[in-house]
């Protein structure tokens, strides 16, 4: 066994064994492209390499012909787990360099040479690069001050047999993939531990010389749109990528206004290229970079690449595939990853631009902005009153900062995780948003956020968030616009008409809902009420009745209250157009409704007409010392009823309002953080007498369901009594999360690097939903559900509802649907579309 292989059309290339490179050269010469000839190391041969055995590297160049120049590259099974640099003109030696400079000039001899030379030195021989670091590579004295650099740091002179030269080039190959630092890199790039390494050697086309000689790389797409064009660039006399690297002299490929091209200079080559382009595209089903040299007029194609992309090139480049029939639906659908679609939906920061990176925290929500730093909502809603786009930097938000968020283009918090308040409501929002900055240090008293590292941001200064990475830029980069094109929408029907579990969007406000209807969700699986009071306006109504001291006095507030809840819940229904609405009860503390700082409490005395003391008093009665465990939920809506009175009361006016225009609408009721069926049946009771008296007093029927929110371990754990009255469950994995991990959802952030860090958890398990443990919880809430009542409708709305991974694991466990934030909702029916192929 020589220990490597000629890749010809009909030779046994395995890219599991031989790599990626080595089977898409094989694949070229199939398309009979004129590759030069190659040989194929496959994995095994690399790492024995490695270890110290190696081919017999004369044999090899002798199959090259005599006096060949050959280079080597790297071929690992994935392109993208990286590899050592190609290294060219191996074979380059004294005698090499003065029968090339006879025949076609002592220049491109040089060129050569140098080349090779330089390579060996930094990258076999591990030498100093300073030392071989050439000012002026055209200079007469350039050769000898690189060979006698060598000389002089390994006091030998520099290796002339070529056989020696391939054998320490493939020697230092090997070897850089086996070392730790490469293989840590490529397993952070998923790689497994294992990952082998093949290398190709390939005749060199050597690109300078006699006639038309150079190089270049040309593709067939913009890498950003996925637009069809042709792209690259064309440098004569030169090799590899030489015609990428900024300089004079580069042509552009096409005859157009921007100057010389390639085109005119070589027209039968460039139609070649063209031509092949096309069979890639046709015949390997992909875009193509192609590397290519022209050596004294003729073409060689060196090697091809899938053309790296952006999210909208790809999902752009799939379609068109699919719409030309290269490809099918399905295959169009799985090149396309479910998460880069969030891309097309917000504006990104130009991947191609340089990142000056602050600060780096949890990526909350996705997409990028910029603004001038503020420090409170009343500087956001300021700034945006001048017309000036902001970011709201806050140590954490809380309801009274909801203004200040409308009206900031990105949002950056000190503490809080995945599921924080101001991750929850900038998904709603479509709010770029970081939370849990690490090594923030934010003053908002004198206006300053400082950095670990001793940087200063004060109000004014501008940056940019960039909520899909989770990182703070310093300035205003460069973003890239959305791009919800047709493209976009045909990819996502394809998507629907195969996908076999429902997507619904947690819609809050009208426009949440409009957006939910705009990205085609099948409904409202989650409308937060809460929400809805947290405009100022309705604040104070809400305080009012907070505050009120009697029956009576609530009642005037919750009527206050009433036509604003009915005029929201008709319009979202009137969104939804007879798309299931799924309306959870009032779920928070009230607490949360009220000021915390001083100057707050101050103003709301002065709104109620009430003594500060008395509102002072007011808040600390409605302190708690865990208040995500004390009076919350159905337990507010068991002790102080009349809000839930009021707001199914709302529910059923506004749906005999928006069914006279209409089909039936049938609302959805969900009574959250249950615990118990004794709740809902206290619950369900008082809802039966509003319906009762609704439909008594309007004289009209309807018809709504109840539900329960699943978001207790012990409510998972008695699923089989609780859906026995109830005609759907709904997974809160929030707070399902935060009850099984005992770890506070808003807390959690400020230590959950370090966990994940040390392996404690995989993932933040607020991010990722937890199989084994909370996953455990849905099963079994699942089956006892079922069990008790076979209709049941079982679905999760908690953050986790918009994860290709937990959607595969509730379609696994027979889920009717899930539930995600309005902008994760083509990611989720991108992803459920998968599951099914
Ligand atoms: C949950 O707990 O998963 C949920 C959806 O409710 P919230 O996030 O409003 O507590
Ligand atoms: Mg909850």
């Amino acid at each position: 066994m020589p220990g490597y292989t000629e890749i010809t059309p009909s030779a046994e290339i395995e890219i599991q064994l031989h790599g990626g490179r080595a089977k898409c050269l094989q694949r070229l010469l199939r398309l009979d492209m004129p590759v030069p000839k190659t040989l194929g190391l496959a994995f095994d041969a690399v790492h024995s390499i490695a270890a110290g055995h190696l081919p017999d590297t004369a044999a090899m160049m002798a199959e090259f012909g005599e006096d060949p120049i050959v280079s080597v590259r790297p071929s690992s099974e994935d392109p993208d787990w990286g590899g050592p640099g190609a290294i060219l003109n191996i074979g380059m030696n004294d005698a090499h360099h003065a029968k090339i400079a006879k025949e076609v000039g002592k220049e491109a001899a040089d060129a050569l040479y140098l080349r090779f030379i330089q390579a060996y030195a930094i990258h076999v021989a591990r030498l100093d690069p300073d030392e071989f670091e050439v000012v002026d590579t055209n200079a007469s004295d350039a050769l000898e001050q690189v060979l006698q650099a060598y000389e002089d740091e390994t006091d030998e002179r520099f290796p002339q047999d070529p056989a020696q030269q391939l054998s320490e080039v493939l020697r230092s190959m090997a070897r850089a993939w086996e070392g730790t630092t490469a293989r840590i890199l490529r397993q952070a790039k998923g790689a497994p531990a294992d990952a082998g390494l093949g290398l190709v050697v390939q005749k060199m086309a050597l690109g300078v010389g006699a006639g038309e000689s150079g190089s270049g790389v040309i593709q067939f797409i913009s890498e950003i749109t996925g637009e069809r064009t042709v792209k690259g660039r064309y440098l004569s006399q030169s090799q590899g990528r030489d015609a990428l690297i900024d300089g004079e002299g580069a042509l552009f490929l096409t005859k157009d206004d921007r100057g010389p091209s390639m085109e005119e200079r070589c027209q039968a080559c460039f139609a070649d290229l063209i031509e092949y382009g096309v069979a890639c595209r046709t015949r390997l089903r992909e875009e193509m970079q192609i590397e290519f040299t022209i050596e004294n007029g003729a073409l060689c194609i060196l090697d091809a690449v899938r053309v790296p992309r952006s999210s909208r090139a790809a999902v752009r480049v799939a379609v068109s595939m699919a719409n030309e029939g290269i490809i099918t639906h399905e295959e169009a659908l799985m090149r396309v990853e479910p998460r880069a679609l969030t891309e097309l939906l917000h504006k990104q920061v130009d991947w191609k631009g340089t990142r000056d990176v602050a600060l780096k925290g949890i990526a909350a929500s996705p997409g990028a902005a910029q603004g001038r730093i503020v420090f409170s909502a009343i500087a956001a809603q300021a700034s945006d009153a001048r017309g000036e786009p902001c970011v709201l930097v806050r140590r954490e938000t809380a309801p009274e900062d909801i203004r200040g968020m409308h009206s900031a283009s990105a949002v950056l918090t000190e503490r809080g995780g995945m599921s924080s308040h101001a991750a929850v409501i900038a998904r709603g929002l479509g709010l770029p948003c970081i939370v849990g900055a690490r090594g923030m240090i934010l003053n908002t008293r004198d206006k300053i956020l400082k950095t670990l590292d001793g940087r200063i941001f004060k109000e004014g200064d501008i940056v940019t968030i960039d909520g899909s990475t989770g990182e703070v830029l310093v300035g205003a980069v460069n973003l890239l616009e959305p791009a919800l094109d047709g493209v976009f929408q045909t990819l996502l029907s394809w998507a629907d008409d195969i996908r076999d579990i429902g997507v619904r969007a947690n819609a809050d406000t009208p426009d949440d809902a409009q957006t939910a209807r705009n990205f085609a969700a099948q409904g409202i699986g989650l409308c937060r009420t809460e929400h809805m009071f947290f405009e100022d306006d309705r604040l104070t109504v809400m305080r009012e009745m907070i505050f009120a001291d009697s029956p009576e006095d609530r009642a005037a507030a919750l009527e206050r209250l009433l036509p604003m809840q009915r005029a929201d819940f008709t319009r979202l229904f009137e969104i939804m157009q007879g798309q299931p609405v799924c309306i959870r009860l009032f779920d928070p503390p009230l607490h949360e409704f009220l000021p915390h700082s001083r100057e707050g409490m101050r103003e709301l005395a002065g709104a109620l007409d009430l003594p500060l003391s008395d509102v002072t008093r007011r808040v600390e009665a409605l302190a708690e010392f865990n208040p995500m465990l004390g009076m919350r939920g159905v337990r507010l809506g068991i002790t102080v009823p009349e809000i839930y009175d009021m707001q199914v009361r709302a529910i059923f006016e506004a749906t005999i309002e928006a069914s006279r225009n209409g089909a039936p609408i049938v609302p959805e009721i969900m009574i959250p953080l249950v615990s118990a069926k004794r709740e809902v049946e206290l619950v369900k009771t008082r809802i039966e007498a509003v319906a009762a008296a609704v439909r008594t007093i309007e004289g009209v029927e309807f018809d709504y369901r109840l539900g329960v929110m699943v978001e207790t371990p012990r409510a998972a754990l008695r699923a089989s009594d609780i859906a026995s009255c109830s005609s759907f469950l709904s997974f809160g994995t929030n707070d399902l999360t935060q009850m099984t991990y005992g770890l506070s959802r808003d807390d959690a952030g400020r230590f959950m690097g370090d966990y994940v860090q040390q392996g404690v958890f995989p993932e933040d398990p607020f991010h990722m939903l937890d199989t084994e443990g909370v996953g455990e919880l849905l099963m079994i809430g699942a089956e006892r559900g079922r069990e008790a009542n076979p209709d049941v409708v079982l679905s999760i709305c908690g953050e986790h509802g918009g994860n290709p991974e937990s959607i595969a694991f509730c379609r696994s466990a027979g889920f009717d649907y899930v539930s995600c934030s309005p902008f994760r909702v083509p990611v989720a029916r991108l992803a459920a579309a998968q599951l099914v192929i």
